[in-house]
């Protein structure tokens, strides 16, 4: 039979991808007669099993899900390291529409390719997957997580949802910030902008309100806004406007990207500390930021919040161990700001590093 002659042009190996880091494994799945098509991302496993979100979404072509899965995977990495935990980073991608193309057999038939990598990767939701579907998924596979119903750090019952954790997090992570750039430790009288009053928004603004500070709220939802009005008597302001703002910190809980060339100029807050992931537009933003003497708490150590929540599930939950893993945003984050002030390196590129510290050596004692 004639060899097939790969045209170097149109393929593209995983080992040369630009994305790809060094990862342990990746592992291509398919199920026709569950219509699944997916991968699977394990980055690094030093510090213990990958844990990731299994992400659905209507991909253009399996080039497009293996960027997604190298890239997210790694960032796992990053996150868990940082936050201490006990975990590597992993990630999968399900080639599909959810909207159309999910179905209870191709959750458990991808709960079976998990399953087949015995524990090695442990799903959680995502883009595209809920706390049902991953539920679903669990009825084939013991490498779940996220998917328990449990008390929040405000002591209330949810299924699943991390946004409360997260949201605790953050305000725990926002204080670190102020403590390090207005040497104060109380919340009391300061002023903050929140921009997305949606789930970890609205907890956020809760903490804050209860804490003291006076509020500035955004959101492309005017009832969203209203909530936050009514409950925590914030001010609206209008999506625009929220950069502009006088305040000590502006809280991003929106979209990714937001720190830009054009908004970090307009910014007048003196610290950034919020939980929307991919805050800045591109790396070299937190150049600019440090340049303009604005202290930016690396989005994926102050919203670790979340991945804290999940891992949790794993070792029986309790709150008191949840509440303590949480409150160690504030010593993470007091290390990242205090090196960068020795070294006046940038904030990401700090968090980078220390992160990288933590997984390579594997030392938890940092
Ligand atoms: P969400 O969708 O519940 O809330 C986001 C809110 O932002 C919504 O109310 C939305 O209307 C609003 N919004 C969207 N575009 C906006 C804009 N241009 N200006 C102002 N408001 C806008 O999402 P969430 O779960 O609260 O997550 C918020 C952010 O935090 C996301 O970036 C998410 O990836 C990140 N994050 C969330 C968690 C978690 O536990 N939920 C964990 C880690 C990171």
């Amino acid at each position: 039979m004639p060899s097939k002659t790969l045209s170097s042009t149109k393929y593209l190996g995983v080992f040369d991808h630009p994305e790809f880091d060094d990862h342990e494994q990746i592992a291509f799945c398919r199920e026709p007669a569950a219509g699944l098509q997916a991968i699977i991302a394990i980055h690094n496993s030093n510090r213990g099993p990958a844990l990731g979100g299994c992400r659905m979404w209507p991909y253009k072509s399996e080039q497009e899900g293996l960027r997604d899965v190298l890239r997210l995977s790694r960032g796992m990495t990053y996150k868990s390291a940082l936050a201490n935990l006990d975990l590597g980073g992993g990630k999968s991608v399900i080639i599909g529409d959810p909207r159309h193309e999910k179905t209870p057999q191709l959750m458990r038939a991808m709960g079976e390719m998990v399953e087949g990598l015995g524990g090695r990767y442990i799903a959680a939701e995502d883009s595209g997957t809920s706390v049902a579907d991953l539920k679903t998924m669990a009825q084939s596979t013991a490498h779940v997580a996220g998917i328990q119903d449990k008390e929040g750090p405000d002591g209330l019952m949810r299924s699943g949802d991390p946004s409360p954790a997260t949201a605790y997090g953050v305000f725990v992570g926002l204080r670190a910030a102020v403590s390090h750039c207005l040497h104060t430790d109380s919340v009391k009288g300061l002023r903050v902008a929140i921009q997305g009053v949606g789930s970890v928004g609205l907890h956020l603004a809760r903490y804050l309100h209860q804490a003291g500070a006076q509020l500035w709220v955004t959101d492309i939802y005017p009832e969203q806004i209203q909530r936050a009005v009514d409950e925590f008597q914030a001010t609206a302001v209008a999506v625009d406007d929220v950069f502009k703002l006088d305040v000590d910190v502006l809280s991003p809980c929106a979209l990714g990207a937001i720190l830009n060339d054009e908004t970090i100029s307009q910014l007048r807050a003196k610290a950034i500390a919020g939980a929307a992931n991919n805050q800045l537009s591109e790396p070299r933003h937190g150049q600019m930021l440090l340049d303009r003497g604005i202290l930016y708490a690396p989005d994926y150590a102050i919203n670790a919040g979340g991945i804290i929540d999940i891992a949790n599930d794993r070792v029986g939950f309790e709150r008191e161990r949840l509440i303590k893993q949480l409150d160690g945003i504030y010593d993470t984050l007091t290390t990242i700001f205090q090196r960068s002030a020795e070294s006046h390196t940038p904030t990401n590129i700090v968090a980078d590093r220390l992160a990288e510290e933590r997984f390579r050596k594997n030392d938890k004692s940092f």
